[in-house]
């Protein structure tokens, strides 16, 4: 689809009726509308191509028109339209022993439509554990600065980004941050691992502090994404699972957008040793975008409690849509597939032998740090290097503008400094051709060259 590229600006023409997400409402700013997808590319109206650098928001993660998700879709409307998971049907009682085996665990899975409901779902599920075990006193939930669990006001309150919720406060009560692992900026001295370590000696000393009678669950992001890709060392990863398990506090680890092959690993905390979450939180990359799902993967060490004969410990909570059969049967057909064509170890791969050429971009005076791990990166832009300023934001939009013109979608996020995202984000389809990683790096440094 690259070479019919040739950018021409076409847009919404009139004054719409769409409320787009995040963006500011400026009548002179119209948004291109997209009609036909395959593979990693999309056209616009009048033609022109893209290639979308950030698989959509990070989830349309084998790309556009895949047949077989499409046919798994429709055959599964044709044959049974809708019953909801207060009784069961065959493609979520397979999807949840599936996600129970890729986890490498006993889990009990609990499905939604999002990854927000997935971590809200979590939240309840974590406080009432600890009600029905004894400890009816925990219910508060730490998560880090920087991290992002999704929009609605249980998940926004564990987001920690401040542009992102200032405008909803009060935040739901009981929700608390730490510091996250963050060497670029760190507070703490030392060497990056040092640093992370130090980062996850705060979590400690949080629940130690709050009173660890008190305190429910610890969510974290393997590796924050729309906080800017912080990327810790993974013994952050491993001291953090050790922490929750000597305080009795319910380890949810958010694999929204780290899930299904992104950073290289099928879930991003198989990047450590001995991590095995109390709950997993799941979304995007499980059924590729195709529909809409959310999962929330339950230790059966958890979901024994419960199991409530003669007691009222059942969890009230329902979803109308989650687990819908198509969206299972498209998330079991998206999972076949990742798992046919090895694309967790072709993401491993890539990654190291294409993706990788982004790091040369540090010779930049702008880009204070590139972080990558599989097909997840960030770059941090800077004003300069030694003062680390966050690059100023009309330049991170002269970087996004020049490259759409050139044909490649990228992002932008951080809140380095609340409301300044100055990290740019790149996180391509996971079936990218070699020939479209190309395209990518070089735009970029074209880019780069170009402005700077
Ligand atoms: N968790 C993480 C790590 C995310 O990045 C997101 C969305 O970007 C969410 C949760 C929320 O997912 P959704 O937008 O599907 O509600």
């Amino acid at each position: 689809m690259k070479e019919e590229m040739e950018i021409r600006s076409v847009t919404e023409e009139k004054p719409s009726h769409l409320w787009h997400a995040m963006h500011r409402h400026d009548p002179q700013v119209k948004q291109l509308v997209a009609v036909k997808g395959e593979g990693g590319w999309f056209t616009d109206e009048a033609g022109n191509c893209y290639l979308d650098g950030v698989s959509g928001l990070w989830c349309l993660n084998l790309g556009h028109g895949r047949q077989e998700i499409i046919e798994a879709c429709a055959a599964q409307m044709g044959k049974l339209t809708y019953v909801p998971l207060t009784m069961s049907h065959q493609p979520a009682l397979q999807l949840a022993t599936k996600l129970s085996d890729l986890l490498g665990g006993n889990y009990q899975c609990f499905f939604s439509n999002s990854g927000s409901e997935a971590n809200e779902t979590a939240f309840k599920i974590a406080r009432q554990y600890h009600k029905q075990t004894g400890n009816p006193e925990k219910y508060k939930i730490i998560s880090r600065y920087r991290s992002y669990h999704g929009n609605t006001l249980g998940a926004l309150s564990a987001t920690a980004q401040a542009n992102r919720r200032v405008k909803y406060d009060p935040a739901v009560p009981g929700f608390l941050h730490v510091y996250p692992p963050y060497a670029y900026r760190s507070i703490f001295n030392g060497t990056k691992e040092e640093s992370d370590l130090k980062a996850a000696q705060l979590v400690e000393d949080t629940i130690r502090w709050e009173g660890e009678e008190t305190v429910a669950a610890f969510i974290m992001e393997p590796f924050i994404s729309g906080g800017g890709v912080l990327i810790p060392s993974m013994e952050y990863i491993e001291r953090v699972q050790d922490i929750c398990n000597r305080y009795n506090v319910v380890l949810i680890m958010d694999e929204v957008v780290s899930g299904f092959g992104r950073t290289g690993e099928m879930f991003g905390f198989m990047h450590a040793n001995a991590v095995q979450p109390d709950i997993v939180t799941m979304a995007k990359g499980l059924t590729s975008g195709y529909l809409p799902l959310g999962a929330t993967a339950v230790k059966d060490k958890i979901y024994q409690s419960f199991k409530s004969v003669g007691k009222d410990n059942h969890f009230r909570h329902v979803s109308t849509y989650g687990g819908h059969p198509a969206a299972c049967a498209v998330a079991l057909k998206n999972i076949e597939i990742i798992e046919r064509e090895n694309v967790v170890q072709r993401v491993h791969d890539l990654a190291k032998s294409h993706l990788n050429a982004l790091q040369r971009l540090t010779k930049y005076d702008h880009v204070g740090e590139v972080r990558q791990i599989g097909f997840l990166v960030g770059l941090e832009m800077v004003e300069d290097k030694a003062t680390k300023e966050p690059l100023a934001d009309e330049k991170m939009v002269g970087i996004l503008q020049n490259c759409k013109q050139r044909g490649l979608i990228i992002g932008r996020n951080g809140d380095t400094v609340p409301g300044q995202n100055n990290v740019i984000i790149i996180a391509p389809p996971l079936t990218s051709t070699e020939e479209d990683l190309m395209f990518l790096v070089e735009t970029v440094t074209d880019v780069f060259n170009h402005l700077f």
